[in-house]
């Protein structure tokens, strides 16, 4: 199966960013959301047992972001963190719209 890339990423105000596939489809990820997601060994080992939580962590925007290799994008979060590495993949399958969350979306390759 062919990976999608994105084409385009922009910031949607102060609390979200916007993805843009090849192949049309579009993305939006809360700053919230995409942390929480945050693929890095030192966010999976805190998110086990301590969630971000508070108003710093609502604050948290991408500072910087830029695409790492060929099949990656790196997020550099105003906090400092920035060893967040999400591939197109991962991304995509973050993407919290209805049909990608939807169930059948998952088994079924449609149109
Ligand atoms: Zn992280
Ligand atoms: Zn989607």
């Amino acid at each position: 199966m062919m990976i999608p890339a994105p084409v385009e990423i922009r910031r949607v105000g102060t609390r979200a960013l916007r993805v843009r596939w090849d192949d049309g489809h579009e993305s939006d990820y809360s700053n919230r959301y995409l942390r929480d997601h945050c693929p890095c060994a030192a966010c999976h080992e805190r998110s086990r047992s301590l969630p971000i939580v508070g108003a710093s962590a609502r604050d948290i925007y991408p500072a910087q972001i830029g695409v790492v290799g060929r099949y990656a994008v790196g997020i550099g979060w105003s906090d400092g963190h920035d060893s967040g590495i999400y591939s197109y993949k991962t991304l995509r399958e973050l993407c919290p719209c209805g049909h990608c969350t939807a169930p059948t979306a998952r088994n079924t390759q449609v149109t």
